[in-house]
């Protein structure tokens, strides 16, 4: 499913594509104090269109590579990530990441629920899997190992070891991305790995509500390493690593009247989003002379897991209500600006209206177009 279409980077490396999903969101009234209904709908499994703003009667349609509706379950948004999980057991790169303003479904699709996991629990579950499924014939020792940190007005925390100080991204001689001090945790199972994600992400669910709602101003980074090493001599070893991120909310921060630290805020974490797009952008253009990658924290960390030879999956988060409108704009034009990478052009053109706004049961009107595929 997740076939690596190769494009140039302009110094005639072959660099691969992002694969670009959108998810919306199920319809919430109480994200809706107007009784607006949604202004964002889909239209099948690529498909989705939105009010025109400047013309309430057209509609603005884009086409992703998946695009979820809003009855799609957490398993059917990890089907779309499971295909680039195997390459970590043979040393090569992968980065998911959960992008889209506050609200949205982020968080939901990342880490879910304990009835509803999401795609963390889900990769790390299939990873231990895979690895235990490897034939001792192959003649390869694996081992797993964790890590957690947090990227918050651009620096550098480690969730594993609370209270730690900005940490330092260096790069070795083979172009690998390297956090000295970094907690790196073995795991030998899920439950053990649970048993050292649960409390880090409830600590920094706890800071969160005391600091601003950092949570939506940080961007948090699971990084899970597959190191394997050959029994018999020479005893080679290979490092694939996954990155599982929850950005940082993609809100104009402009727009919501941040000030003082607030804003500064505001400002490190534009910083590095409007950098990642820029990253990805100039990765697939083909066109550009230089990958901005050490512009911020994020991308510089990012460096050695997206573009190149690693695999990659963007889930855009987007919400149906109005209150989210311009937000959503925003979103839908990252990411499909990452579609122009593939050399496809995206799909931007207007029909004619479809009743969505006065359809208050926004569901019924969107169901239809919106089953899980
Ligand atoms: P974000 O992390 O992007 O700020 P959250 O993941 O916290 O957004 O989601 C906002 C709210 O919407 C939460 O109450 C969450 O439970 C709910 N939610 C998000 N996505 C879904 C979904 N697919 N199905 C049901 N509820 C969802
Ligand atoms: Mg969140």
């Amino acid at each position: 499913m997740a076939q690596r279409v190769a494009v140039s980077d302009g110094t005639n490396k072959k660099v691969s594509r992002v694969r670009v999903v959108v998810r919306l969101r199920p319809y919430m009234g109480t994200q809706d104090e107007k009784d607006e209904g949604s202004c964002v709908r889909g239209l099948d499994s690529k498909n989705l269109e939105i009010i025109n703003w400047r013309n309430a009667t057209e509609t603005v349609k884009y086409s992703f590579d998946v695009f979820h509706g809003e009855q799609t379950t957490q398993q059917e948004v990890f089907l779309s990530v499971k295909p680039i999980l195997p390459h970590i057991l043979t040393g090569q790169n992968a980065s998911v990441f959960a992008y889209g303003p506050t609200g949205a479904g982020k968080t939901h699709t990342m880490m879910g629920t304990l009835n509803q996991p999401g795609v963390i629990p889900r990769a790390v579950r299939e990873v231990f899997k895979m690895v235990n499924a490897k034939n001792d014939d192959e003649g390869w020792d694996y081992s797993i190992s964790m890590s957690y940190l947090e990227i918050y007005n651009e620096k550098v925390l480690d969730l594993l070891s609370p209270g730690s100080q900005d940490l330092p991204i260096r790069e070795d001689k083979d172009k690998n991305i390297l956090i000295p001090g970094l907690t790196h945790t073995t795991i030998t199972s899920i439950s053990d790995f649970h048993k050292h994600f649960v409390p880090a992400s409830l600590n920094r669910t706890t800071a969160s509500t005391k600091i601003n709602q950092r949570s939506s101003r940080s961007h948090a980074l699971l990084l899970l390493k597959v190191l394997r090493t050959q029994r018999a001599p020479p005893h080679r070893q290979q490092a694939g690593k996954l990155y599982l991120i929850d950005l940082a909310g993609s809100e104009d921060n402009r727009r919501t009247g941040n000030q003082g630290i607030r804003l500064k805020e505001s400002g490190a974490i534009n910083l590095s989003l409007f950098t990642l797009s820029k990253v990805v952008d100039s990765l697939n253009s083909g066109t550009a002379v230089r990958v901005p990658y050490r512009d911020s924290k994020l991308t510089r960390l990012l460096q050695d897991s997206l573009g190149g030879s690693a695999h990659s999956v963007m889930i855009t988060n987007i919400a149906p209500e109005y209150k989210f409108y311009f937000d959503t704009f925003g979103a839908l034009n990252f990411a499909s600006k990452s579609k122009l990478i593939v050399n496809k052009p995206f799909v931007c053109e207007t029909v004619p209206a479809l009743p969505v706004k006065r359809v208050r049961d926004g569901q019924e009107a969107g169901r239809s177009a919106t089953e899980p595929q």
